[in-house]
């Protein structure tokens, strides 16, 4: 069985799994976008995984998501930026990707705003939230997000089109409900208090392949797939770059 036939039965599976979860929670399939986390993968695979009916993917590393927009890798998929970004690398990102999830800081922020208005362009961009205020991820702890989309709202360069969290990893199904449900709160409270800024977000990013079943019963518009989709990663220690 080739890759591409194996692609094809994972992105069908994830899709049954989704309409599954959906279903029971009362939600419209269509509203969850399955977006490949392609990070290790080769520009053939990327394409392969468009051709099986991928809409939209998503880079965690600037030298990775350079060489494949060189290779013309993304054709007919949205590009989207999810990995830690640094600020002296957002000149590589902004305009170059339809959506950055990872904002994880103020200065980021600017950075970004800096940039998308020396391109004279608005670079959609989400929050990304640390809900379990760990030390090894990035992200805005909870109680500071509404400021963040405050200055968000100010900033020209950038338009706020949601939240994004990245929780521990789940041991057993149901493990991160609780953090799911918690980052659709915040994005429901911050609407509220921010009425006049005429923001729209409506996109919640989270679910990754070990959770996001739960995910899209909490009401996630987007979830993140790598290993469901492409098997395994190599080690960190056996990648090339
Ligand atoms: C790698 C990655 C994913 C996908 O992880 P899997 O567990 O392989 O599905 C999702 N989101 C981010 C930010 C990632 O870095």
């Amino acid at each position: 069985m080739g890759p591409e036939m194996s692609l094809a039965q994972n992105i069908a599976k994830v899709r049954a799994d989704i309409d599954g979860a959906a279903a029971a929670a009362g939600r419209d399939p269509a509203c969850v976008t399955l977006l490949a986390a392609t990070k290790t993968q080769s520009s053939d695979t990327i394409r392969a995984a468009i051709a099986a009916g991928i809409t939209a993917c998503g880079e965690n590393r600037v030298q990775e998501l350079t060489a494949h927009l060189d290779d013309d890798a993304y054709e007919g998929a949205q590009l989207h930026f999810i990995g830690h970004l640094q600020t002296n690398k957002v000149k590589y990102v902004v305009g170059r990707v339809d959506l950055i999830h990872s904002v994880s800081s103020e200065k980021l922020l600017r950075a970004i705003a800096v940039q998308a208005d020396k391109l004279e362009l608005v670079q959609n961009i989400l929050l990304e939230i640390n809900l379990a205020g760990e030390e090894s991820k990035s992200g805005f702890p909870p109680e500071e997000a509404l400021s963040a989309a405050r200055l968000a709202a100010e900033l020209k360069g950038v338009r706020l089109k949601g939240l994004m969290c990245i929780p521990p990893a789940a041991v057993r199904p149901g493990d991160n409900l609780p953090y799911f449900q918690k980052l659709r709160q915040l994005a429901v409270d911050i609407t509220r208090e921010m009425l006049d800024n005429r923001i729209d977000m409506d996109v919640l990013s989270m679910g990754m392949s070990g959770d996001y079943q739960d995910a899209v019963a909490a009401g996630s518009t987007c979830i993140r797939l790598g290993s469901a989709l492409f098997g395994p990663r190599p080690p960190m220690s056996l990648r090339k770059d």
